[in-house]
């Protein structure tokens, strides 16, 4: 079902997307050589606490953290463990929620740990790009697609791939609600996109081939191929006056 949103109910997204993004940021920060991904789980239960809201993943289909940590060919819903200790070289993906008031909020940053190889540079930059390039087209009178045509447009201009197999949604009440947002697609085509409309855009960006598999966990997707991925996601409002990142940092 999708939701259409009122102006005040968008304000308590933007409160719970908010303390989503000062969380996942706090975890950026601290992902550095020798920290596990367990210890970035860790910070971020601690902060819900502090922040009085509740993780939205600990427990969604029976995940097992707070946080979705994903290190080089994994792709999304990476296990934090403290057996997974990130070093220089890696890029990690950390994908987070969390309920403040009964509204959710859904965000992922992709970061370099150290030095990084110049490719691994170039598919965290077009990534967040292609994020970016989607965000634009969520706008009244557009349609669905237009917002997966313009991120896969540019991550394939740059020569990477684009996931099919995981996807944007709605959001609201509940962490996944209809439309669903795929990172692909032909221009013009699917729902039309209203002002009161919360989308979670995320795209996955492979560097090799787009296949992924899932690992023995039930979790843990990888590239088929082995090669990098990168995972960016924002929780936008579509406004009269276009799109509003809810949880853009300030
Ligand atoms: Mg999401």
């Amino acid at each position: 079902m999708v939701t259409v949103k009122s102006e005040r109910e968008i304000e308590l997204m933007r409160a719970a997307g908010l303390t989503t993004a000062r969380i996942l940021d706090a975890m950026c920060q601290m992902a550095k050589p020798g920290v596990s991904t367990w210890d970035l789980d860790h910070l971020a239960e601690t902060m819900c606490k502090e922040a009085g809201v509740t993780p939205a993943f600990k427990g969604y289909h029976g995940f097992p953290a707070c946080v979705c940590i994903s290190v080089n060919d994994e792709v999304v819903h990476g296990i934090p463990s403290k057996k997974r200790v990130l070093k220089d070289g890696d890029i990690v993906g950390l994908d987070f929620g969390v309920i403040k008031d009964g509204w959710y909020g859904d965000t992922a940053r992709s970061v370099a740990i150290g030095k990084v190889a110049p490719e691994a540079e170039k598919l965290l930059k077009i990534t967040q790009e292609s994020l970016l390039r989607g965000i634009a087209e969520a706008k009244p009178g557009n349609r669905v697609f237009d917002i997966g045509h313009a991120v896969q447009a540019h991550a394939e201009a740059a020569g990477f791939s684009v996931v099919r197999e995981f996807v944007g949604h709605g959001i609201g009440r509940a962490l996944h609600e209809d439309p669903q947002v795929p990172n692909y697609g032909p221009k013009g085509k699917g729902m039309v996109l209203k002002t009161g409309m919360v989308l979670a855009i995320e795209p996955m960006i492979n560097a090799g081939r787009p296949d992924v598999r899932v690992l023995q966990d039930g979790w843990t997707a990888v590239t088929t191929d082995k090669s990098l991925s990168a995972h960016f996601e924002h929780t936008v409002a579509i406004t009269e006056n276009g799109p509003v990142i809810l949880t853009a940092l300030a």
